[in-house]
């Protein structure tokens, strides 16, 4: 038995408190043994997550990240060294661990998430995310709630996220607890300002660096699009943005500031990272051995100002997209167009580029330019009179890039 081995079977063999009396550390160290995990994601969370659940006696774990390892990532994705830059993020990542720690084995994908079907996931004890972007956390969630849909086989899903010294966790039971859609009515919308605030009134650093972004930089440099990946672009960038605020007295336009606002970029914390990767691997040993209750839904890090850490109920959202499965009722005005109402369905429900489809007939394509836009919903789709207003006869569905679904029964007034 190695090390490792030792020191978490002295964990499974002790009960607390909130062991479940029926609960033997036999059973743990099975379903430990048993445990397949997925791990998406191998960069700043993922490189941690994979050392924990590693050093956590997990022994058969998979990999998916698409990425190549880039000099950039070597102060904090650790598992990378100069000489892995240009290499896979998740066969790299793989392979150190598995070479460091006894025993796990790890299969790592150089794929796209989306490169694989139901029939994948569907392997898998439990998924870990560690991700940074919202449309792949989406795309996981929606497959692992199909699962529980059509398959009736749950398969937990753990989302770790962080940005700069904050960081959350969740732990999601498809169809059961709020799904990673639901609390996505909690994110704040990507911060804008006021183009007249931007145009006249300045009060703050991010104000003179949009005010250059937007409005000047189109304005002296017509036609050519600002880049900035590119130093010069980026220097010019920040220089407008300084001489703005030095006009209006602002402090605090810096050149990472500027790079910061233009590119919309929160830094990663290496620190963040091991407080988020270790929490997410420790509800995930919980969740399989069930040694010791899991968290409630969700828990929230903040290090930015002292240290607050809360774990939190979260319920599930009515009339979700994803695991609400239910019929959104929604009146229009009778006159509307198969376009104004796709557009106002897109708002409505948050979606990117919704197609809409009746009986499997197809409403409208979002990118293609269907000749029917123009025309009125109401002779498109078969609707009857219902008192003064008319109600569709069909059930209409949205689907979104991404998968994501509304289901819609419409109803039109004058
Ligand atoms: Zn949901």
């Amino acid at each position: 038995m190695s090390n490792t081995e030792l020191s978490t079977y002295s964990i499974l063999e002790s009960s607390g408190p909130f062991t479940d009396p029926e609960y033997t550390p036999e059973f743990g160290k099975d379903e430990l043994s048993k445990a397949k995990i997925l791990v998406v994601g191998a960069g700043g969370l993922g490189c941690e997550i994979l050392k924990d659940l590693a050093l956590s006696s997990f022994t058969d774990i998979e990999c998916i990240d698409m990425d190549t390892i880039e000099l950039s990532n070597l102060n904090r994705q650790f598992l990378f060294r100069e000489s892995d830059v240009g290499k896979s993020k998740a066969k790299v990542a793989a392979k150190f661990v598995s070479r460091v720690v006894k025993d796990v084995k790890i299969v790592a994908h150089f794929n796209r998430i989306q490169d694989f079907d139901t029939d994948f996931y569907r392997r898998f004890t439990l998924i870990i995310c560690g991700l940074d972007n919202i449309e792949a956390r989406s795309w996981i969630n929606k497959m692992v709630v199909d699962i529980a849909l059509h398959h009736e086989e749950l398969i937990p899903l753990i989302d770790g996220g962080t940005e700069g010294f904050q960081g959350s966790v969740k732990l999601m039971i498809p169809t059961i607890t709020a799904c990673f859609e639901c609390y996505m009515k909690l994110v704040p919308k990507q911060t804008t300002y006021p183009l007249c605030t931007l145009a006249s009134t300045p009060r703050l650093p991010e104000h003179c660096i949009e005010w250059a972004h937007q409005l000047e930089w189109p304005r002296v440099y017509s036609g050519k699009k600002f880049d900035p990946d590119d130093p010069e672009d980026v220097e010019t960038m920040y220089m407008m943005s300084l001489k703005r605020a030095r006009q209006f007295g602002i402090d605090g336009v810096t050149k990472s500031k500027t790079l910061g606002v233009v590119k919309n970029i929160i830094p990663a914390i290496a620190s963040t990272n091991a407080v988020i990767a270790a929490a997410c691997c420790n509800e995930a040993f919980k969740f399989v051995t069930s040694c010791n209750p899991n968290m409630v839904d969700s828990m929230y890090y903040n290090g930015e100002v002292g240290v607050v850490l809360a774990s939190d109920e979260y319920h599930k959202v009515p009339g979700c997209p994803v695991c609400g499965n239910t019929v959104e009722e929604i009146t229009v005005r009778d006159d509307i167009t198969v376009k104004d109402f796709a557009r106002y369905i897109k708002e409505k429900y948050e979606l990117i580029e919704p197609d809409i489809f009746y009986q499997e007939k197809d409403l409208y394509n979002f990118k293609g330019n269907m000749k029917n836009g123009e025309r009125r919903l109401r002779d498109e789709v078969a609707f009857e009179r219902e008192g003064s207003n008319w109600r569709c006869q069909y059930e209409l569905i949205a689907v979104d890039r991404g998968g994501k679904q509304v289901r819609l029964d419409i109803t039109l007034e004058q």
